[in-house]
């Protein structure tokens, strides 16, 4: 009689590869923040050789028919419903690793990590030659990558699907072509607007010690645990997570401008307590992984611009901050303050970019990727196409490289698909924070007093425990009982910046 296997020798196994991931991630991390420069080669060394170990281990699951044995029991329903999750899911990553090589993992890893380095010093002289090369190995590479995992239409639909699952070359331009439909004409007539708003009013002198502790005062309003969690700098904010009780955010600080780390350290929080709001328990397999890169980006964005760049939330929390720093806040008024942080200025860096704008900044970059993978654009043609569009969509002449198609990490990673998610996690976080405002009609004056913690319960129990549950397009379902509908972005956009900018209802 052949032995059931338990589920728990299946868990057993992913958990030992997540505590592989964690250490590999916590590497990560300290090359973004503490790591000497000349650490780089031995460092992309030892993470291509724990990245090969993590494959090898992962496509082992299946070397004694464990896997397969939960799968067939999947198929014919025999599972519960955590179970089936982890099965589904892990079948699901399983299938796209298997069908990769570990020599081919190793040298991407190694590519990558190197090809970032150089990125880095191209980007700082503003010179693409330098950069050309390892953009061209890393395109070659994706090209492989997506050629062994397999595509129906375009290699972009296998490269798309490992950040958003199911999302395909087809539908996201479909989805980003509707986006500049509605964002073309807004600011249009936003640029015809006679209100002028002067940034420079927010501009002082603000010590960076100073600004620390207010950025971690906020990220602890929001219900950022910082006994389970750190905020540190680094030159490109990020966050990580090494378990939902060890997570990592990043933040950088302009001595002139307090706003500049503000954002980011709202934004990369929002990030935080998803990963902080993961189940401990089921640490290691799927339901304790984020759905999507879209829906991780949801969580930020609402917190960033939803709430973060929302009237009531300064009106709670600008005389905190003209508190700590009378000048110049002490003589801002609210009003002027909020038109300020909302200002509309198309300009050349994504990170900086406004919510209008933002988009349209994707999209250069996807039709980019997207047309290098599918061999419609040679890669010594960037600058001169990324300038192009610039000048299309912006009106805007790009005058260097490290303003234009250098200024992002995400290339020089492999991270090929990776752009859209951003604009997915606006629409989707437009579309939860429309939920919430119906599930709790009071919200926008809790946050006026600064009562932030209910929010972060509502997205705890609606999307961050549930891990990977639902897919991204389930999870929309549950939450709004609606399917991703981008009306709910470019409606709370029209509504916000018709105000803002006095224009006129159509
Ligand atoms: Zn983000």
């Amino acid at each position: 009689m052949p032995q059931t296997k338990s589920i728990d020798e299946l868990r057993s196994r992913l958990v030992e590869i997540a505590h592989l991931n964690s250490a590999v991630a916590v590497l990560g991390w300290d090359q973004e923040v503490h790591m000497p420069k000349k650490g780089s080669d031995k460092r992309a060394e030892t993470l291509a050789h724990l990245s090969g170990i993590i494959h090898h281990k992962f496509v082992s699951l299946d070397s004694d028919g464990l896997l397969s044995d939960f799968k067939k029991q999947l198929d014919s329903n025999e599972l519960n419903e955590e179970d089936r999750v982890v099965v589904a899911e892990t079948w699901r990553s399983f299938q796209r690793m298997k069908k990769l090589p570990e020599s081919f993992v190793r040298e991407l890893s190694e590519i990558a990590s190197k090809a970032q380095t150089v990125w880095a010093e191209a980007r700082q002289k503003s010179d693409f030659s330098l950069f050309e090369p390892w953009l061209e190995k890393i395109i070659d590479l994706k090209k492989r990558e997506a050629k062994y995992v397999g595509y129906k239409h375009s290699p972009y639909d296998a490269l798309i699907d490992a950040y958003e699952p199911g999302m395909t070359a087809k539908e996201a331009e479909r989805i980003l072509t509707d986006l500049k439909n509605s964002l073309v004409p807004l600011l249009e007539k936003i640029k015809k607007s006679k209100v002028k708003i002067k940034p420079e009013k927010l501009k002082g002198n603000f010590p960076i010690s100073k600004q620390f502790e207010f950025n971690k005062y906020i990220a602890e309003k929001m219900g950022y645990d910082l006994d389970a969690g750190r905020l540190d700098i680094s030159t490109h904010p990020f966050n990580t997570s090494f378990n939902p009780h060890d997570v990592r955010s990043t933040t950088r600080y302009d001595e002139k401008n307090v706003l500049y780390a503000l954002g980011s350290t709202i934004h990369e929080t929002g990030h935080a307590l998803y990963e902080q709001g993961m189940s401990a328990e089921h640490f290691g397999t799927p339901l304790s992984e984020s759905v999507s890169l879209g829906i991780h980006e949801s969580q930020s964005r609402m917190w960033e611009n939803m709430i973060g760049k929302s009237r009531e939330f300064w009106q709670y929390f600008l005389p905190k901050l003209s508190k700590e720093f009378p000048k110049p806040f002490a003589k801002i008024s609210p009003d002027e303050f909020y038109a300020i942080i909302n200002r509309v200025n198309p300009s050349f860096i994504r990170t900086e970019a406004d919510e209008v704008t933002y988009n349209l900044h994707i999209i250069v970059r996807f039709e980019i990727e997207r047309d290098l993978v599918e061999g419609k654009l040679a890669v010594k043609d960037v600058p001169k196409v990324w300038n192009k569009k610039m000048k299309d969509y912006f009106g805007l002449a790009v005058p260097n490289d490290t303003k234009g198609c250098l200024q992002d990490v995400h290339w020089s990673m492999g991270g090929l698909g990776y752009f859209p998610t951003y604009s997915f996690g606006n629409l989707y976080a437009a579309q939860f924070f429309h939920q919430l405002e119906k599930e709790m009609p009071d919200v926008r004056k809790r946050i006026a007093k600064g009562d932030l913690l209910p929010i972060r319960h509502w997205l705890k129990d609606k999307i961050h425990i549930h891990g990977k549950k639902y897919t991204a397009g389930a999870l929309v379902q549950e939450v709004t009982g609606e399917a991703l509908n981008s009306k709910y972005f470019s409606n709370y956009l029209e509504k916000k910046y018709t105000e803002i900018y006095e224009l006129k209802k159509d």
